[in-house]
């Protein structure tokens, strides 16, 4: 039977199965039993014919019923894998609409994350530990998702204090794209000294023997740094793409929409993406957009990729949306770049970037190409408007379109991109960078920036994400907490009392809102029967938890496309074990990703060695 034809059938089998519980209330078993059920738990299916359930089936890879214990058991057969929730809430999976997250994948295994790290002495123990056991032609790296504010210490290191962690190994940490940190041996690696050259917009500051590296705006030094690394092998690759995708289920996210990303060129840097693809029971569903990495060859690119490429194939061997090219971006034309370090002031963009934006936007309309585009700020959103209206207009474009980030958006942009049929993709990169902006633009502007209550009040589509792994982090619930509490990692109250949404909203926006920047809102972001079975189980409850816990719940089970892709406390042994972590000096085998609050470093390295 081919996928439609199964889907079809799921379907037709599930309003045989409400047929048959209309007509009688005695247990009719299906014919064709389901593959799993989930009984006893508080289902959010964000359908709204059936907003509330405690049981669900899934057969082929989708939901094909929903509603009662009773109801859901009557698909039980013999080979029917039943799992009791234990009262847990189970939400339709995750979906983050731009999350870097093929590179991520790409340097996950060689990077040291200070995600939910609580304190800088805590965050410089862990790179005196890892300096130990990293190989001499190695760095210890901490490349972004952290925050000074969220240590107890509310501030960064120091180049002193880097050297007196590692005094005699390559160590390099970034915050955000605006700032980063080289202590003494990275200095010497690297031979960089007062002459060394730097590209426009950056600069070295070189003290305490070290250096900080000053992104001001362009974050061009930074990514060039980060390029002169040495790299995993294709196979350490492969394990780091499937292990971060597997740490990205850990907090019930089933779904990434990619956003390409500076220094990741395609197709070279995808090639671990397309292995694990091309296996069986890819963890989560990639839909990818294509991201010009060289100024002045970006009108070259996009011509030849809309020659070459095939939208919406799927990549994946066995995985329904699994791996597909979704269209262009974020990056069309880096004359179009605002970038978004507020810790200098907001850059203009140059005279060139009207004409270069236009030229590669005729060519993506002509070919009817989903595009997104990175927009900080409203002057440059206004800018890219007056390029993307008179040709989108001309041209009948009817491809989804989204300006993402849109922090300072106006209400007159936010209409103009509601006339043109586009979409905003909001980030918590304010959960970061907040306190940086609050001191440059003040109270007044943080608090709606970006102005979520109009865009919504709008009716602009709208879609959730985090903007991983170096401006946020990757974990979904610091984002869903900071779209409900309005405040920074760091405990900052920015948001005003209107831009903060209820939890149904959030939800909404990091399911369904998000699905519809990849077209998918059809297939994705609810648990109803023939949608994808993508879903969550939590290990608190999202919707009575104190505001302040929203932010640590992660997953205890975690199902993409019926498949279990992440398991723990009751549920450990059911997700496929992953083998070592290669390298084996690699800090995710001695400190795991995302820090919990109260773990114990023992527990962290315990986890990392079963391979959870
Ligand atoms: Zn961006």
């Amino acid at each position: 039977m081919n996928a439609r034809l199964a889907v079809f059938a799921a379907m037709l089998l599930a309003s045989l199965a409400t047929t048959l519980a209309s007509c009688s209330s005695s247990a009719h078993r299906v014919d064709e039993p389901a593959d799993l059920i989930v009984v006893n738990a508080r289902v959010t299916t964000q359908d709204p014919s059936r907003p509330a359930a405690s049981a669900f089936a899934v057969k082929n890879g989708e939901f094909v019923a929903v509603g009662s214990d009773a109801e859901v058991e009557r698909w039980r057969g013999p080979d029917t894998k039943r799992i009791d929730a234990g009262g847990r809430r189970a939400i339709p999976g995750l979906v983050d609409s731009h999350l870097h997250v093929v590179r991520g994948g790409r340097f996950y295994n060689l990077e040291l994350r200070w995600d939910g790290v609580d304190s800088l002495e805590r965050g410089l123990a862990m790179i005196r530990e890892q300096a130990a056991r990293t190989p001499k032609d190695q760095w210890v790296r901490v490349i972004g998702g952290w925050s000074p504010y969220q240590f107890r210490e509310r501030r960064m290191p120091t180049p002193a204090e880097l050297h007196a962690a590692a005094p005699n190994t390559p160590t390099l940490v970034m915050f955000l794209y605006s700032r980063a940190f080289l202590n003494e041996a990275g200095v010497r690696a690297l031979g960089l000294g007062p002459n060394s050259p730097t590209p426009r917009g950056a600069r070295y500051e070189f003290v305490e023997g070290g250096a900080i590296l000053h992104a001001e705006p362009s974050p061009a030094l930074l990514y060039g740094t980060i390029g002169k690394l040495p790299q995993l092998s294709a196979e350490d690759q492969l394990d780091s793409t499937r292990r971060f995708l597997r740490e990205l289920n850990r907090f019930g996210l089933t779904s990434a929409i990619d956003a390409g990303g500076g220094g990741h060129a395609y197709p070279d840097d995808y090639r671990a993406l397309r292995e694990l693809a091309s296996q069986p029971g890819l963890p989560l569903r990639i839909s990818s957009y294509l991201f010009a990495q060289k100024q002045g060859e970006e009108l070259a690119d996009f011509e030849r990729w809309t020659r070459v490429e095939t939208l919406d194939v799927d990549l994946a061997a066995e995985r329904e949306h699994g791996y597909v090219i979704e269209g262009a971006g974020e990056n069309l034309v880096w004359s179009a770049g605002d970038f978004e370090n507020f810790l200098a002031p907001r850059p203009e963009l140059g005279r060139e970037m009207e004409s270069e934006l236009a030229a590669v936007t005729r060519v993506l309309a002509s070919k009817r190409w989903p595009i997104r585009i990175h927009a900080t700020y409203d002057e440059s959103i206004s800018r890219v408007l007056d390029v993307f209206e008179p040709i989108f207009r001309a041209s009948g474009y009817d491809a989804r379109w989204v300006i993402d980030h849109a922090e300072t958006i106006s209400e007159r942009n936010i209409a103009r991109i509601r006339a043109l049929g586009g979409a905003v993709a909001v980030q918590n990169r304010m959960a970061f960078a907040g306190e940086v902006f609050a001191e440059r633009y003040g109270r007044e502007a943080a608090a709606s920036a970006p102005p979520l209550r109009k865009l919504l009040d709008a009716g602009v589509p709208l879609g959730a994400g985090t903007d991983a792994t170096r401006v946020s982090s990757y974990n979904p619930w610091l984002a869903i907490a900071w779209l409900v509490t309005g405040r920074t990692v760091g405990g900052t109250q920015l948001a005003s009392p209107e831009n903060r949404l209820s939890r149904e909203e959030a939800l909404s926006l990091y399911t369904l809102g998000s699905a519809w920047i990849s077209g998918e809102e059809r297939i994705k972001g609810r648990i109803a029967p023939g949608q994808h079975a993508d879903f969550a189980l939590l290990d608190r409850d999202y919707f009575s938890v104190a505001e302040e816990q929203i932010a640590s719940i992660e997953a205890v089970l975690t199902v993409t496309g019926g498949d279990v892709v992440h398991a723990a406390g009751p549920f450990d042994g059911l997700a496929p074990q992953l083998g070592p972590v290669r390298p084996a000096w690699s800090p995710v085998a001695r400190f795991g990703g995302f820090a919990r609050a109260t773990q114990s470093s023992s527990t962290s390295a315990s986890t990392a060695a079963t391979g959870r």
